[in-house]
């Protein structure tokens, strides 16, 4: 980097795209606790709250487990946790001499969230970016996660300090980006595409939901929002990883915690795609 360009850096390596020799000793990534043999990392991101990430998280993380992989879900969306809820945990969690012990769902899925923490369910989590960013640095470093296939990271929605904080300083493979048909009229899904691309994290694929609803009685699909998510991910030049239709039959499991016992293959393909992307 010549000395005229170095006058410039704002020492923000996220928001610059020069690629030059600093870059490298600045990188933000933080290593995983000393425990930890994390082999694969996914980021699943929204433009905005609401989607369904949190679902579609759970989801492709059941389906992963269900394959034969360890696996794990980091809830970063620490201002709006649901992750221990819909997997039916409620105790709090615990720490040993290693650091802080995962709570482990029916079927041996590991999970932190900051709901595992407070002392009671409905506390309001009325902490600052920094502070935030910093509790999920230490979900990602100081949990004793052990030996994962894939960590599942529910990032919380928007473009914030907290996504940017997961992006810089963990590791991500690849990143799934969760819309909902409406939001694809607008420039949602482009910004987490270009947040993502901007940080060089690898966009998987988008996944739909809330697609269409399916009549209980002629079993017809009707597209109430419409689609555009073929065109959004054509012009983007991603991967339509799966749509999922609004099924209250999965909602009701999220409200009872026993999501993990889902029977649909709404998401089966779009884990097929992501394990065959990020092995290849
Ligand atoms: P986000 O993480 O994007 O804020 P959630 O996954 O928490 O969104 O979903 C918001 C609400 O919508 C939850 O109550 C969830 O159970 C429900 N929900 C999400 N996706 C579906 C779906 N496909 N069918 C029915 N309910 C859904």
């Amino acid at each position: 980097m010549s000395e005229e360009k170095n006058q410039e850096c704002s020492g923000n390596c996220g928001s610059c795209s020069q690629n030059c020799s600093s870059r490298e000793s600045e990188s933000l990534i933080e290593p995983t606790g000393e425990y930890n043999n994390i082999k694969h990392v996914i980021g699943v991101v929204s433009g905005k709250g609401g989607v369904g990430k949190s679902m579609v998280t759970s989801m492709l993380a059941v389906l992963m487990q269900r394959k034969g992989y360890k696996v794990g879900i980091l809830d970063a969306d620490i201002t709006g946790p649901s992750i221990p809820k819909t997997f039916g945990i409620n105790s709090r969690a615990m720490q040993n001499e290693l650091g802080i012990l995962p709570a482990v769902t029916e079927s041996g899925i590991e999970i932190m969230s900051v709901n595992l923490m407070l002392e009671e369910k409905d506390s309001p989590v009325i902490w600052r970016g920094p502070i935030i960013a910093g509790v999920v640095k230490q979900f990602w470093h100081d949990v004793v996660w052990g030996d994962l296939d894939y960590l599942f990271i529910d990032c919380p929605p928007g473009t914030g300090d907290v996504p940017l904080t997961v992006f810089q300083s963990i590791p991500l493979d690849g990143a799934v980006i969760v819309t909902s048909p409406q939001d694809l009229v607008s420039l949602i899904v482009k910004k987490a595409y270009n947040m993502a691309s901007m940080m060089n994290i690898n966009v998987l694929g988008i996944v739909e939901n809330m697609s269409y609803v399916i009549c209980p009685d002629c079993k017809k699909e009707f597209s109430i929002f419409g689609s555009g998510s073929e065109t959004v991910a054509e012009e983007l030049g991603i991967d339509l990883l799966g749509k999922m239709p609004i099924d209250v039959s999965l909602a009701q499991m999220v409200d009872n915690g026993s999501f993990e016992h889902f029977a649909c293959g709404y998401l089966t393909d779009a884990a097929n795609k992501i394990d065959e992307k990020i092995n290849k």
